[in-house]
């Protein structure tokens, strides 16, 4: 599909660059970035709302790296970021892009580790820095020219920056740049602090934004399921034994997860094929007609990949990896629900993309209802029911056929019928779990299991994930207490992950609100309906007073000081 390639292709970006995100895997760039590399590109000024998920990195990354020169060894690009875990995810994914380009170097510098590598780094002539501006401003403050080269500047995350209290530190930065430099600003929101920046430190910067219209979406029932980018293989795997489909298709976003996510189901038993950029024409249309007549009842595709796909047997859409936009997770629902008949769509969103549903929830007017991963008992039932349905059809004229077989096996077996009916439930269902305990033991269905985390390997999780994460096994909301440190005091608030509630929210709150230095909050715990945080004990009841009308994702936070007994 030359077509596919050309969606990248023609954006111009360095041909090393582009060789690096067709061996990633992209097939397609994302709206975000068909609008911003190109204005990027040109050396404009650049304001750009988008929010996580929506491929905000490659946007900004692809087209800085295509103007970078390798030939010349100092920092030419400065990136911003909130936190130390999305200077280390920007990093990386620079890493990934530049893999072809010999000779660029990219390093991330944040607070918590030495500065004298970091600074090494820089002056061993690292084209790329991506930091947090505390950092950084550390580093200026050893060496007031450390940026003095740099012709690049990317805010990402603007508005978290300013939650977090970096408002002085970026003034700082800015002073420490050369005037004449490209300046890029990403922003989820524009808050009026946000364009106050803009206006005094951006020239003539375009605006980009991925304008979304409302869509209507009817006749398809729509759920999400939050989930840990690790467990998402499982996580189908478990869905699909409760769900009652007849045809699915499941979208991802890169051409491995179509192979990977495939190899898994046909392993399971599923009849399923991978559909991606790389398969051939003739090759595609025999998947779409084994989907269209029954050979095959899953496909595994990327939205590229899908397009034009028009199977009225669909009747469920998965989408495993979150869309980039609105209106391709409305283009690819649209897949079921076809000729009058009602479907069903399924969202799997990871920690960090509970934002993006947001968006889809507003742009299609509906909500996505959550749902729970089926428990072993509900997988148990979901497979007796269904081998009920297979063999209850059989039962009124199996005897006639098989009657007599029946009689012979039991008297040269010298077993009861019961014993040979068991015996043949055994074969056919092929080592199947087929009792609660037997499902319970079942590896992919222990949610949390512990087994390694392979989040997107750009992308290590982000501060305020771990704790969410370590929380999600619902028995834990009981754990032992992690001991406090000696002056703080643990405060509860009955916000939590079913509020979409993420750990940077609390803590953005109580710094604004309560005029705290980051120091002095401790761990935050948010849990399934509360969270855990902890505060100086010291001047606690004044904090508490502060931080009494203040609201977090639209609801009053009410801290209390917790006592766990
Ligand atoms: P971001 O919005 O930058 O956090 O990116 C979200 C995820 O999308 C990351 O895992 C990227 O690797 C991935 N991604 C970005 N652009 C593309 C693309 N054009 N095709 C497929 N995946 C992409």
């Amino acid at each position: 599909m030359t077509q596919v390639i050309g969606g990248f292709a023609a954006l111009e970006l360095h041909p090393n660059i582009l060789a690096a995100v067709i061996a990633t895997g992209y097939e397609e760039p994302s709206a975000i970035q068909t609008l911003s590399i190109p204005v990027i590109l040109a050396g404009h000024d650049m304001i750009g709302q988008a929010q996580t998920g929506t491929g905000k990195t490659a946007a900004f990354a692809l087209p800085i790296l295509s103007r970078i020169d390798p030939a010349k060894r100092q920092p030419q690009a400065l990136i911003l970021a909130p936190t130390r875990e999305l200077a280390l995810q920007v990093a990386s994914a620079f890493e990934t892009y530049a893999k072809q380009m010999p000779g660029v170097s990219v390093i991330a510098v944040y607070g918590g580790a030495p500065m004298g590598p970091q600074l090494k780094a820089i002056r061993n002539g690292a084209q790329i820095i991506v930091a947090t501006p505390g950092r950084l401003v550390d580093h200026l403050r050893r060496d007031e020219k450390v940026l003095s080269t740099v012709c690049h500047l990317v805010l990402d995350e603007a508005d978290e920056m300013l939650k977090l209290g970096f408002m002085d530190d970026l003034e700082v930065i800015f002073k420490g740049l050369p005037a004449e430099r490209q300046t890029v600003l990403f922003s989820a929101t524009l808050p009026h602090s946000i364009r106050s920046i803009a206006e005094k430190h951006l020239r003539d910067p375009k605006h980009v934004k991925v304008e979304t219209k409302t869509q209507t979406v009817t006749a398809i029932e729509q759920a999400h399921l939050l989930v840990h980018a690790d467990q998402k293989v499982s996580a189908v795997l478990r869905l699909l034994e409760v769900e009652e489909f007849d045809a699915l298709i499941a979208f991802v976003r890169t051409k491995q997860a179509t192979l990977d996510l495939a190899a898994a189901l046909e392993a399971k038993g599923y009849k399923a094929a991978a559909l991606n950029g790389d398969i051939a024409q003739n090759q595609r249309e025999r998947v779409i007609e084994s989907l269209k007549d029954g050979r095959l009842d899953i496909v595994v595709a990327t939205d590229v990949a899908a397009r034009g796909l028009d199977v009225p047997r669909i009747t469920h859409v998965m989408n495993v990896d979150m869309p980039y936009d609105p209106e391709s997770y409305v283009h690819r629902i649209g897949r079921t629900g076809r000729a009058g008949r009602t479907g069903r769509a399924l969202l799997l969103v990871t920690p960090r993309e509970r934002r993006m549903l947001q968006v889809i929830e507003r742009v299609t007017g509906q909500k996505v209802a959550e749902v729970r991963l089926p428990d072993a008992a509900a997988v148990l039932t979901a497979r007796i029911k269904k081998l009920t349905n297979a063999l209850a059809p059989l039962v009124a004229d199996a005897e006639t056929t098989h009657g007599e077989l029946l009689d012979r096996l039991t008297a040269d077996i010298g077993c009861t019928p019961r014993a040979l009916a068991a015996a043949l439930l055994r074969k056919a269902t092929n080592g199947q779990a087929l009792t609660l305990a037997e499902v319970e033991r079942e590896q992919p269905l222990v949610p949390n299991s512990g087994a390694p985390r392979g989040e997107r390997s750009e992308r290590p999780e982000r501060s305020g994930e771990r704790s969410e994460r370590s929380e999600r096994g619902e028995p834990r909301e009981r754990r032992a207490p992690v001991p406090l440190a000696d002056g703080r005091a643990r405060c509860r608030t009955a916000l939590g992950l079913r509020d979409g509630i993420a750990a940077k929210n609390l803590l953005g709150a109580i710094l604004n609100e309560g005029g705290l230095v980051r120091e002095a909050i401790g761990r935050i715990q948010v849990r399934e309906s509360f969270s855990l945080v902890e505060l100086p004990e010291d001047g606690l009841e004044r904090l508490l007073t502060k931080l009494k009308d203040t609201r977090v994702a639209g609801k009053q936070l009410k801290l209390r000081r917790y006592r766990e007994d």
